[in-house]
C-alpha cells in the first residue's frame, strides 16, 4: 500500500504511545513522512580505528582490543566504574555512571569497543561505550554506514533513540522496495542524474556505500531546494504580473542633481540606476533588493532614484532602522539637493518630531508639497496619509519586520516601487532563498581614492600600545570610535562594562573630550552626544552597537571595538565600514581577551585578512551556518531545511533554481497537464506548512 496513506500507529514496532510521540516531536503521521526523516549523520561500521589515531575531532569510533584492569570508585549513586583497555599498542580509559552493576567485564577477551571518545590530559576515555565481545560481533554490526537519526528528549525517556527509529523504518523495507511515487519528473532526474525517489530513500536509510549515500542524499537535497525555489519563482513571477506606477520620464530634478554632483558616480552606481529605471518603465511594480557594501555610495543611489519619481510626479520616502540614521539622512540629502533650491522638498517625520511640527508634514504629504519624505518607523503611523507615493526606499531591511513592510504596501491601492538597501552583504545562497522573490542589484564598487581600512587584532595585554596608536592619531587631528558589546540592551553587566571602559578612557586621556552614546539613553542625550562628536567638539566616541548603521564622521580615523569576540563577523563588518569614509588612512582594531577560542581566532583571523564585505558574510555563513546570520534573524528565514544546507550545497542550489526557472518559464502557473506532478507537490507542501503560502 501506498506509504503516504499508511498511518504510522499501525506500522511495526510503533503502537499508540509512540506514534503520539512521532507525531508530537517530529509531526510523523504516515510511514512515509517516517521515511522522510533522513539520518544526520552516519558512522563507518567498517573501519576499525587504533587508539593513537584518535583526535578531538573524531566522532564514533571503534577499537579492537581487551580490558586490562578494572575498579570502582564511590559509593552508591555517585558509584562509577573505570576500567583500561587496550589495543595491544596504546590504553584508554571506559567510564561508566549508571548501571555500573549490570557491566560484565572479563580478562582476557578480545572486545569490539564503540563509542566517542574525549580527550582528558593525555589520555582518551570512552563514557558508556559499548563493549560487545567479538564473538558475539555479527558481520553486520560492522558492516557499511550506520545512520543516526534526531531525536528529542520526549522520545528517548520512551526508548525511542536513534536505534528505535531506524528499526522502525527497517520494517517499511519491504514496501519502500515496492516503490513510492516520485515528486520530480524523468526528464529532470535525467537532465541531473538524479536518483529517483524510491532509490533515493533506500539508500538514504540503507547505504551500500558511502557514494550511495551521497547520490541518495544529493536527490533529497535537490529536491528540498527545488521546491523551494519553485515557490519563491513562482511568488516573483506572479508578483511580476503586478501593475505597477509608470515612471518613463528622466526628468529635470534628476538632470540637475547629476550635473551638481563635485564626483562622478561609479560604473556600479550607474549600472544601479539603469536597472531600477528599467524597473519604474517597466508597468510592472518594482521589489528590488539593494546590496552594496558600507560606502559604496547607496544613499547618492537612492536619492537619484527619487528623484526620478519626483519628476515623473510622484512623491517617495526613505524610511531608516534609526533616528539617528534618519537625521543623518536628512542632512545629506540637504546638503546634496542645495543647488536645487526649492525645486525638491525634503521632510523629517521621526518619534520625537512634536505634534505641532507634524501638521505642516502631514498637510504637505496630503496635498503633494513634499516631494521626499524622510524617517522611521513613524512613516506607518495611520496618520500619515500621501497624496500619492510612487516609490519607497527602506534603509537596513533587517532591521525591520516583514509585516510592517506589508503594512507599508498596502496603503495605497497600487504598491509603490519598492527598494531595500541592505549593506550586511548577504552570500548569494541565503539571497536566493530569502530574498529569492526580490530582484538584486549590486554595487559592486567603492568610490576612487579610498585607502583600504588596517585591521589588527591585539589582545589585551597590549593595551598601552593600543592606546599610545589612539594618542598619535589623536594628535595627528584625527577622532577615534571605541565600542563595546552591548547584545541585549538592557544587560545591567554590559552597561556597567561600558561605563568603566568610559571612565579608563577619560584617565587615560585626561587632555581630549569623550562622548558616550548607548541604547538607554533618551534620544535627545544621544543626539546631543553624536552631534558633539560629529561635529569635533570630542575627539573620542565611547558608544555601543548603537553606531554600528550609517553614521558619518568622515573625520573618524579608528574604529576600537572591546571583546571583539562577542561580534559577528558581519557585525564587526559593519562597525569597521564606519571609518575609512575620509582621506586618511584608516584602522580598525580588534580587542580581545587573552586566551580565544580556534572559533574566535578564525574570526579575527578573516577580519584581519580582507575588507570584502561579500567575502566576510561567506566566511559567516561557514562559520555560523545560515540559522544564525544577520540579515535573517529579524526578517525571518520562511523555510526550514530539513537536508540541504545552504552553507555548502550552493551548486546543488543554483541546479535547482534553474530546473524551476525552465519549468516556469515554460508555464508560469503550472497549468500544464506534465507539470501537475509539480503543482501536487506544492499544495502538499503548503497543507504541511503554511507560511509557504504567504511569503512576502
Ligand atoms: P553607503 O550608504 O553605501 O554606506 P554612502 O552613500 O553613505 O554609502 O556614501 C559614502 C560616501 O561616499 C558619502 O560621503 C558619499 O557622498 C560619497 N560618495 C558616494 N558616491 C560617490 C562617488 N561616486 N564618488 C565619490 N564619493 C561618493
Ligand atoms: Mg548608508
Amino acid at each position: 500500500m501506498d506509504l503516504a496513506y499508511r498511518d504510522i500507529t499501525y506500522c511495526k514496532s510503533v503502537g499508540a504511545k509512540r506514534a503520539d510521540i512521532l507525531r508530537s516531536e517530529l509531526g510523523v503521521r504516515t510511514a512515509l513522512d517516517m521515511v522522510r526523516q533522513y539520518p544526520y549523520k552516519y558512522i563507518d561500521r567498517s573501519r576499525f580505528y587504533r587508539i593513537a589515531e584518535l583526535d578531538d575531532e573524531d566522532t564514533y569510533v571503534q577499537i579492537i582490543g581487551e580490558v586490562t584492569e578494572w575498579h570502582t570508585v564511590g559509593i552508591g549513586k555517585a558509584q562509577r566504574l573505570i576500567a583500561t583497555f587496550n589495543d595491544g599498542t596504546h590504553q584508554c580509559e571506559l567510564v561508566w555512571f549508571r548501571g555500573v552493576q549490570y557491566v560484565k567485564l572479563a580478562k582476557g577477551v578480545q572486545y569490539l569497543l564503540f563509542g566517542k571518545p574525549s580527550r582528558f590530559q593525555h589520555l582518551y576515555n570512552f563514557v558508556h561505550p559499548e563493549l560487545t565481545p567479538m564473538s558475539k560481533v555479527t558481520p553486520e554490526m560492522t558492516q557499511g554506514l550506520e545512520p543516526y537519526y534526531n531525536t528529542t528528549d520526549r522520545m528517548k525517556r520512551i526508548n525511542l533513540n536513534s536505534k528505535a527509529i531506524r528499526g522502525i523504518i527497517a520494517e517499511l523495507l519491504p514496501d519502500l522496495k515496492a516503490g513510492v511515487p516520485d515528486t520530480i519528473g524523468a526528464d529532470i532526474l535525467q537532465r541531473y542524474r538524479l536518483m529517483s525517489l524510491t532509490d533515493a530513500l533506500l539508500n538514504v536509510h540503507f547505504p551500500h556505500d558511502t557514494l550511495s549515500m551521497q547520490n541518495a542524499r544529493a536527490r533529497l537535497k535537490f529536491e528540498e531546494l527545488f521546491y523551494i525555489q519553485l515557490q519563491i519563482l513562482r511568488q516573483m513571477k506572479r508578483r511580476e504580473q503586478n501593475p505597477g506606477f509608470l515612471m518613463p520620464t528622466v526628468g529635470s530634478r534628476f538632470h540637475a542633481l547629476y550635473r551638481a554632483l563635485p564626483f562622478d558616480l561609479t560604473n556600479a552606481q550607474k549600472r544601479v540606476i539603469r536597472e531600477i529605471h528599467d524597473d519604474l518603465k517597466s508597468g510592472h511594480q518594482m521589489n528590488r533588493l539593494l546590496q552594496g557594501d558600507v560606502g559604496s555610495g547607496k544613499t547618492l543611489v537612492a536619492l537619484l532614484c527619487c528623484l526620478l519619481a519626483v519628476d515623473n510626479g510622484y512623491q517617495t520616502c526613505i524610511m531608516a532602522p534609526t533616528e539617528i540614521l534618519a537625521n543623518q539622512h536628512y542632512e545629506t540629502l540637504k546638503a546634496f539637493l542645495a543647488p536645487l533650491g526649492d525645486a525638491v522638498h525634503v521632510a523629517l517625520l521621526t518619534g520625537s518630531t512634536t505634534p505641532k511640527n507634524r501638521v505642516p508634514i502631514h498637510n504637505g504629504l496630503m496635498n503633494g508639497t513634499i516631494h521626499i519624505l524622510i524617517g522611521t518607523h513613524a512613516l506607518l503611523e495611520d496618520k500619515v496619509q500621501w497624496n500619492n507615493l510612487g516609490f519607497v526606499v527602506i534603509d537596513e531591511q533587517h532591521r525591520f519586520g516583514v509585516a510592517q513592510r506589508a503594512k507599508l504596501w498596502t496603503k495605497n491601492r497600487l504598491s509603490p516601487h519598492i527598494l531595500v538597501m541592505t549593506a550586511t552583504p548577504i552570500p548569494r545562497t541565503l539571497a536566493m532563498t530569502v530574498y529569492g522573490d526580490l530582484q538584486v542589484s549590486v554595487i559592486d564598487e567603492l568610490p576612487p581614492g579610498r585607502k583600504p581600512i588596517q585591521t589588527i587584532h591585539y589582545n589585551l595585554q597590549r593595551r598601552a600600545q593600543v592606546y599610545a596608536f589612539l594618542r598619535k592619531q589623536i594628535q595627528a587631528g584625527r577622532q577615534i570610535y571605541v565600542v563595546y558589546p552591548l547584545i541585549k540592551e538592557n544587560e545591567k553587566m554590559d552597561l556597567q562594562d561600558l561605563e568603566n571602559g568610559f571612565n579608563e578612557l577619560c584617565e587615560a586621556f585626561p587632555e581630549y573630550k569623550i562622548s558616550m552614546v548607548h541604547g538607554q539613553m533618551r534620544a535627545a542625550d544621544k543626539d546631543l552626544q553624536m552631534q558633539r562628536f560629529a561635529s569635533g567638539e570630542t575627539q573620542i566616541l565611547v558608544a555601543t552597537t548603537v553606531i554600528e548603521v550609517g553614521v558619518n564622521v568622515p573625520n573618524a580615523t579608528v574604529m576600537m571595538i572591546q571583546n571583539a569576540e562577542r561580534f559577528g563577523l558581519s557585525q564587526l563588518h559593519q562597525l569597521r565600514g564606519r571609518v575609512g569614509r575620509g582621506g586618511e588612512q584608516s584602522y580598525c582594531l580588534l580587542l580581545t581577551d587573552n586566551e580565544i577560542s580556534t572559533d574566535t581566532r578564525k574570526r579575527m583571523d578573516i577580519m584581519v585578512a580582507t575588507n570584502d564585505g561579500f567575502r566576510i558574510a561567506e566566511a559567516d555563513l561557514q562559520l555560523r551556518g545560515p540559522g544564525d546570520m544577520q540579515g535573517t534573524q529579524q526578517s525571518g528565514t520562511p523555510f526550514d531545511l530539513h537536508i540541504a544546507n545552504l552553507a555548502t550545497d550552493g551548486k546543488l542550489l543554483n541546479l535547482a533554481r534553474q530546473a524551476a526557472l525552465d519549468i516556469l518559464e515554460a508555464d508560469p502557473l503550472l497549468e500544464d497537464e506534465r507539470n501537475r506532478i509539480y503543482k501536487r507537490q506544492l499544495d502538499i507542501l503548503r497543507q504541511e506548512k503554511p507560511m509557504w503560502g504567504d511569503i512576502s
